[in-house]
């Protein structure tokens, strides 16, 4: 944390209330100098009168943002005003000081609920009177044909408490009624409050808790060793698909929660909730709840109220679960950990797996890292001994690793054939076609950037200063072309011919979805085709309805995006073809590589899931390249050494850090200069420590709402570097009174600009 010896505490207010969300300065009384810290409860005067309220102080400052003699000044510190709330502010704080944000949209991140909804009411109707007088009641009214009374009395001489909605709905008893029998003295309505239920309405209940395997016993033990030590560390468990790792988590939570203390599991996505759920539910029960934007405000205000009041113990759901206020937080375990989808995308663009480090250390709190291809960084952190690592290599449910084969595109170009199909995937698909057995198709949409490559001999136009593909802009009028580099802004013009081979199939690699759906329905005449991408996913529940289709065995082929990769298991499937692996390959950012073989891993584990034998058909214009090499012999280390030493060379995250600092603008001129100047102030920052500037240049989309965008990267061995560079810039930003939603910064970025 900063200085905290300043003489001004900025503090916000109650931030239930909207409108004061904001910090407030109030001088430091001397009784209170060097006892006050961030993240404290305080009493504050506020507005006119003798009126104290409760705020929380967000950071303490010699800088004067107000008149000074206006300021009032900070009353008392609130004694008992340690709780989940003033651990939010302190990681709200933490994350401001380490993504760079305003403090509203820090804390409007940990505060994921902000509004407290009240409970609903749950009505039950309680029968006053004897059973058999009520018998009797029921055939007084029969006689006098008051249908309805007669239904619920004699429904009441069975079951004597009953819940109101069953009477009103399949009773169809009128609320009139009930009024009229609630006089009469024969029942009473029970009104209570309850808390309104995250799960879906019926979970299996039951299910077998599994002897645990000697490999996972290890780990469990091993880390559950650790955790009665009093030993709090980060731990990764690399092991694949189906290795029992979320039988692994399941054992860690019982024993954490054993020693009185709770548990957040995230998962990547809100798609993979449910599946999730279901095997929480049958060994947790009710002390298991989820929290993500599905739930309605209610729903989720109500999992928050749990949470803080301990009803529950075990938090499900994607990054923002972690901000579930636990005040007994033990353990934090974080499923697929290499997923993009754990990077915050708007401000302040934080990274779960580091805030989660950061809150485990504010709770005391284990940290436990799961996944089959665990991110560069990660590893990184485990080879230098930061992170625990423990290795699971076997599928447990059975099935083994699927054969893989790789397609040189070069070759099929080469022998004539211009099908998006090689020829070894069209004749498996007919194979599979024959047999009854399933399909996936999978293409990689992340590389949208256009990058461009020679269809002859595979050469990909590159930066020259960046070491990354150029992607291609194309004026529609003119149609030039331009080749741009995201990172540097280097301009080259368009090329017609390979300046490897000299061949003129040299062009930009663009195929979707839909496309490759009717090629297959032209080549596959009798195929049932199934497409499942953003377009065909945009209602609540199309991505569940297809996979479901699928799995029933409605459709012979699956197409889809990544989203077809991850989490489930189809026994049929006993082919998976990746018709571009190039698409991921050269998206035109540092990550390519790494996302290329973590896709290419996963949608290879897709096959062969059960009995049936699986085969794989990666196709490629760069069979050589080792994401393709290392994915197809599912050799983790031999790709992370490669991929480690690129890094290293080229001055990329984990081994250096990297800020991207993106300026927006409604003016494209004052946009440059704006982030010209930036560049500039960074430029002068560390001078002695060399940090590097590349950029300013136009963002890869120019222009998004009217919003010009405009980039420019700092790069250097140490994060602190960069935090202190960007400190810099929000004073200087500050100072030239520019809006603060105007500048965003992106630590380490998982994507380019
Ligand atoms: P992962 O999380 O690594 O994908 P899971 O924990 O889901 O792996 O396990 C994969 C399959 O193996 C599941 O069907 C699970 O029920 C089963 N499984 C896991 N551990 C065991 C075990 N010790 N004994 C028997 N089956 C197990
Ligand atoms: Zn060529
Ligand atoms: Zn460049």
């Amino acid at each position: 944390m900063t200085n905290e010896t300043g003489r001004f505490a900025n503090v916000i207010v109650d931030i239930s209330h909207e409108k004061l969300d904001r910090p407030f300065q109030y001088r430091i009384p001397d009784a209170l100098m060097g006892e006050l810290e961030v993240g404290m409860a305080v009493m504050i005067p506020f507005g006119r009168g003798d009126k104290r309220i409760r705020g929380y102080v967000m950071e303490i400052t010699d800088r004067v943002d107000y008149d000074e003699a206006k300021l009032k000044e900070v009353d008392s510190i609130v004694k008992d005003g340690i709780g989940a709330q003033d651990d939010s502010i302190r990681l709200a704080w933490w994350i401001r000081e380490n993504y760079g944000s305003t403090m509203i949209a820090a804390l409007k991140t940990v505060l994921p609920v902000k509004k407290k909804i009240k409970q609903v009411v749950k009505k039950t109707i309680v029968c006053k009177v004897q059973t058999d007088v009520a018998a009797q009641k029921a055939e007084e009214f029969e006689a006098k044909h008051q249908k309805a009374k007669a239904r619920l009395m004699r429904e009441l001489a069975a079951h004597p408490v009953l819940p109101q909605t069953l009477i009103t709905g399949k009773l169809n008893v009128a609320a009139q009624t009930i009024q009229a029998l609630e006089k009469a003295c024969l029942i009473e309505v029970q009104a209570e409050e309850v808390y309104r239920s995250a799960l879906p309405g019926k979970l299996p209940v039951s299910g077998s808790k599994k002897q645990l395997s000697e490999n996972q016993g290890r780990i469990v033990d091993s880390i559950a060793v650790d955790f009665s030590a009093g030993i709090r560390q980060t731990y990764l468990i690399h092991g694949v698909t189906g290795s029992g790792k979320t039988e692994v988590y399941m054992e860690l939570i019982e024993r954490v929660i054993a020693m009185g203390r709770q548990a957040i599991m995230l998962i990547p996505e809100i798609a993979l909730t449910y599946q999730t759920l279901v095997r929480f539910y049958q060994r947790f029960g009710d002390r298991v709840s989820v929290m993500n934007s599905r739930l309605s405000a209610g729903e989720r205000s109500d999992q928050y109220e749990r949470a803080a009041k301990g009803d529950i113990d075990i938090m499900i759901g994607p990054r923002s679960a972690l901000f579930a206020p636990f005040g007994r937080l033990g353990l934090v375990i974080m499923d697929e950990e290499h997923e993009g989808s754990y990077k915050s995308e708007s401000m302040p663009k934080y990274h779960a797996r580091e805030v989660a480090g950061e809150l485990c250390r504010m709770k005391d709190a284990s940290l436990v890292l799961g996944s089959a291809t665990p991110s560069v960084e990660t590893y990184y952190r485990a080879k230098k001994g930061e992170i625990r690592m423990y290795v699971l290599r076997e599928r447990l449910a059975g099935g083994q690793l699927p054969k893989v084969y790789v397609e040189d595109l070069r070759s099929e170009l080469k022998s004539g054939n211009r099908s998006i199909f090689s020829r070894r995937l069209h004749g498996l698909i007919d194979d599979r076609l024959e047999k009854g057995e399933q399909t996936m198709l999978f293409i990689n949409r992340r590389g949208y950037a256009g990058f461009v490559s020679c269809r002859s001999c595979g050469h990909v136009m590159k930066c020259p200063h960046c070491d990354v593909s150029l992607s291609e802009h194309t004026d529609r009028y003119q149609k030039i072309s331009r080749l741009v580099c995201h990172y540097c802004g280097y301009e080259t013009a368009g090329v017609t011919s390979c300046p490897r081979c000299g061949s003129r199939y040299i062009l930009g690699f663009r195929a979707g979805t839909q496309q490759i759906e009717e090629l297959l329905h032209k080549e596959f005449p009798t195929a049932r085709v199934l497409r499942m991408d953003a377009d065909t996913t945009k209602n609540k529940d199309s991505y569940e309805r297809i996979l479901s289709q699928f799995a029933d065995g409605d459709a012979d082929i699956l197409v889809g995006t990544q989203m077809i990769v991850k989490g489930h298991d189809f026994a049929k499937v006993t082919l998976v073809g990746i018709l571009a692996a190039d698409m991921s390959l050269h998206a035109g950012d540092y990550r390519a590589g790494e996302r290329t073989f973590q896709l290419l891993t996963q949608a290879a584990g897709r096959a062969g899931r059960s009995a049936l034998p699986g085969e794989v058909v990666i196709q490629t214009y760069q069979p050589e390249h080792y994401a393709v090499v290392h994915a197809a012999s599912q050799d983790y280390e031999g790709f992370y050494e490669e991929e480690i030493s690129y890094r290293d060379l080229m001055g990329y995250p984990p081994v250096a850090h990297m800020m991207a600092v993106l300026v927006l603008s409604e003016d494209a001129l004052t946009g440059a200069e704006h982030a010209r100047e930036l560049a500039e102030q960074a430029r002068r920052q560390y001078n002695d420590r060399r940090p590097v500037i590349i950029g300013p240049t136009e963002a890869m989309i120019g222009r998004i709402n009217d919003i010009y965008r405009h980039i420019f990267y700092v790069k250097h061995r140490e994060y602190q570097v960069l935090t202190g560079i960007k400190d810099a810039l929000e004073q200087m930003i500050h100072a030239r009174q520019w809006s603060a939603d105007s500048v965003q910064f992106d630590f380490d970025p998982m994507n380019h600009y």
